[in-house]
């Protein structure tokens, strides 16, 4: 008797949409098994990124990467596939000028406020341990009202807290409303933390962090070096899920806005939430409903070079050669906060060109009364870009987080980007790795320990699931084609 022969497997096709860092990661990682998946990625831009970006300044002569800078070492996904794609990261140690006049304080030398709030810096050790310690009830506690609860200062608050809560986590300037598990985990997580925390100045270490090269090479070349196909320029409009039956294999319709419609199998999600929202047509209850619970604020960014402004706004020392600028709003706006940073800092090809390149952030479209770019010289004006950016408030890990999980997969569709959990360039490649890896795309990185432990936790949170442990190895760089 013959042989029975399998039936070779039809190819999944998959449409990933957006190329930002979690849609590249997804669609790369997919791609390593082209025998499985046949993997098309819809971007709105002309270029890949999202807000990995880069452009060209001073008349096109300089280019700078105009919003992600860099990361920690503890971002090993990036870190990976830069080294994979034959990309080198710039070393950066983070110095801070917090304030100004007697409010001023860094996170490298004494300063008076230091001294003046030491007993409460003490004792926001303590709480911060106790946040840890039963981290679940602590999702559910925005910073602020715990600290007030506990009677801590104003002047703590609004000078110290805030303004470090900021820099990581201060989009749409909500920071009194981030959840304090949240901020415990910046200390005290010993996978994330950026900081050690200090009992007498709250922070005394300049971690090293380390800077992107130009990003936009790095997405265009992993997607060239990477079997999927990128279409640019061409933003996915609607979205329907139709249910499986015979002789129609595929259960998703894609329609650009040119009209244009195609078939798949399944759909990644790796654009923000209000797109999904506003794309898909037939979205189930708790789609809906979940989907809304990530809640979007629009910031604005001006790139300049007003060094005036800079002295004027925030205590720049040049000597100290600090690279992030924070400042609180005076009066009753004292809770909420401008930031800018030294971009040379980060960009050493800058530093080269004897340029001092500044970013200043404009956080929260409804507080422009409160904002000060008018003040800040036109003709100084390198570029301006305007941000939609979803908040890390409380009720984002309380009624979001948690919940994404159970609509993972429904009718064929898989959501990756960072707004699923928080606003990292390595929560954004890992949220694409996770979705590959649900569709049968396996983990590329086992062999690195704590970027496994990273990937797991985040399986755990977001999808409900573990990881497959696949019996022969990865092929990590496998299907990376030369070309
Ligand atoms: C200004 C700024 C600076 C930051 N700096 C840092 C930093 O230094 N370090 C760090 O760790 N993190 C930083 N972050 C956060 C982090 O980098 C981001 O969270 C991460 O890059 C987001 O990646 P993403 O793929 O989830 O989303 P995005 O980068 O937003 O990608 C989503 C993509 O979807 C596309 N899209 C939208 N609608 C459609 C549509 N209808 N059809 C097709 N495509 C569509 C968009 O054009 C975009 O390319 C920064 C964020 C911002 C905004």
């Amino acid at each position: 008797m013959g042989q029975v022969q399998a039936k070779p497997q039809r190819k999944k096709r998959v449409l990933v949409v957006g190329a930002g860092a979690a849609g590249t990661a997804c669609a790369w990682s997919l791609s390593r098994f082209p025998e499985r998946f046949d993997v098309e990625v819809w971007e709105a831009l002309p270029v890949p990124g999202g807000v990995a970006s880069s452009c060209s300044v001073k008349d096109g002569k300089h280019v700078i990467n105009d919003q992600v800078q860099g990361g920690a070492p503890s971002y090993r996904h990036n870190l990976r596939l830069l080294e994979m794609f034959g990309f080198k990261p710039t070393p950066v140690l983070m110095r801070i000028a917090f304030g100004v006049g007697d409010k001023q304080w860094t996170n490298h030398s004494a300063s008076e406020l230091t001294s003046r709030l030491q007993p409460e810096i003490r004792r926001f050790g303590l709480v911060i341990r106790w946040i840890k310690r039963l981290e679940p009830l602590f999702v559910f506690v925005p910073i602020d009202r715990l600290l007030r609860f506990l009677r801590f200062s104003d002047e703590f608050r609004y000078e110290m807290v805030f303004p470090l809560v900021a820099l990581f986590f201060g989009t749409g300037n909500q920071t009194p409303h981030v959840s304090a598990a949240v901020i415990a985990r910046v200390f005290l997580d010993p996978d994330l933390r950026l900081f050690d925390y200090c009992p007498k100045r709250l922070l005394n270490s300049v971690p090293e962090m380390f800077a992107f090269p130009v990003l936009e090479d790095i997405w265009t070349t992993i997607a060239r070096k990477s079997n999927f196909k990128l279409c640019c320029s061409r933003p996915l409009d609607k979205l329907r899920r139709q249910p499986r039956s015979n002789g129609n294999s595929g259960v998703v319709v894609a329609t650009d806005a040119s009209g244009v419609s195609e078939v798949f199998d399944e759909v990644v999600f790796a654009c923000d939430a209000e797109t999904v929202l506003r794309t898909m047509e037939n979205p189930t209850w708790l789609e809906r409903r979940l989907l809304r619970n990530v809640r979007y604020y629009t910031d604005f960014c001006l790139t300049h070079e007003d060094h005036d402004y800079m002295s004027r706004m925030y205590d720049v020392r040049p000597a100290q050669r600090d690279n992030y600028f924070v400042r609180t709003y005076s009066g009753r706006d004292r809770d909420k906060i401008e930031m800018s940073f030294n971009l040379s800092t980060y960009q050493p090809h800058l530093k080269e060109a004897g340029l001092d390149i500044y970013q200043t952030y404009y956080l929260d479209a409804q507080l422009r009364h409160l904002w000060s770019d008018g003040q800040v010289d036109s003709r100084k004006v390198l570029a301006s870009r305007w941000m939609r950016q979803f908040a890390h408030t409380w009720t984002h890990f309380a009624f979001w987080v948690p919940w994404v999980r159970f609509i993972q997969g429904t009718r064929s569709t898989w959501y990756c980007g960072s707004y699923t959990m928080v606003n990292t360039q390595e929560i954004a490649v890992i949220s694409g790795l996770a979705a590959a890896e649900r569709l049968g795309a396996d983990y590329p990185f086992p062999d690195d320990p704590l970027a496994a432990k990273q990937f797991d936790t985040y399986m755990a949170v977001v999808h409900g699931a573990r990881r497959r442990r696949p019996a022969g190895g990865s092929p990590a760089a496998a299907a990376t084609k030369e070309k």
